[in-house]
């Protein structure tokens, strides 16, 4: 017999765990958009509670992986002991060892959180939510540390449309390596994948020579920037 069904109750629950960091993800780009287009507020009390609230959220994810390690390393254990026990008389034994199953889980999943801490940082869900703080934030700092007629000057300072290295026209829709960081045209992009399901960086001198339609994202935060130039224009 085997036990390895139970972890398939994992996956939904993990699936939903990831569409409530989208939710935050998204009431968080709702109100960057606010504030790019309609200049309202993007309060830090919002901030920290949206903080906050994606903090638990991985804790739940980085609970719910390390839990299902650690059935499976039980689950292991469990077949091992089977495996090797007499048909009747042992599995008596068998039985009797797994009696307080949740005691061993418990001491096991104690340890395991104990010696994998967590790091929020290395989450992408988390990095991609302080990126939507990052502009207002570094707004304020350097703010504060100017006087007036330095902060006229920075209002002045006009948001450009970022360029397409492919069509050498205004990006619409941008799109971002994660390897290197270089910006493209969705469409354009996309039209050179059409031919090929690899290719190199088409910035000149780039040196990231390899590149799949999994190396790149859409740029939220810049496609909003773009929109709100397009409209001021
Ligand atoms: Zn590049």
């Amino acid at each position: 017999m085997s036990y390895r069904n139970i972890d398939h109750g994992f996956t939904p629950l993990n699936q939903k765990i990831d569409q409530t960091i989208e939710c935050v993800l998204q009431v968080a780009e709702q109100l960057f958009e606010d504030k790019i287009k309609h200049e309202t507020e993007f309060n830090d009390d919002v901030k920290q509670e949206l903080k906050e609230i994606m903090e638990k959220i991985i804790d739940c994810k980085h609970q719910l992986s390390l839990q299902n390690v650690v059935l499976n390393s039980c689950i292991d254990q469990l077949e091992a002991d089977e495996e090797n026990s007499d048909q009747q008389a042992n599995s008596i034994e068998v039985l009797d060892k797994y009696h307080d199953f949740d005691k061993i889980f418990d001491e096991k999943f104690q340890q395991s959180i104990q010696s994998n801490t967590i790091d929020y940082n290395n989450h992408d869900g988390y990095r991609k939510l302080l990126r939507w703080f990052e502009d207002d934030d570094r707004n304020k700092s350097q703010q504060s540390n100017v006087d007036n007629g330095d902060i006229e000057m920075m209002e002045s300072e006009e948001f450009s449309i970022p360029i397409d290295p492919i069509c050498r026209t205004e990006i619409n829709i941008p799109i971002r390596n994660k390897q290197c960081g270089h910006l493209y045209d969705k469409e354009s992009l996309f039209n050179l994948f059409r031919n090929n399901s690899t290719i190199k960086c088409p910035v000149t001198g780039c040196s990231n020579k390899k590149m799949t339609a999994t190396d790149v994202e859409e740029d939220s935060r810049l496609r909003i920037l773009i929109e709100n130039a397009r409209q001021n224009q």
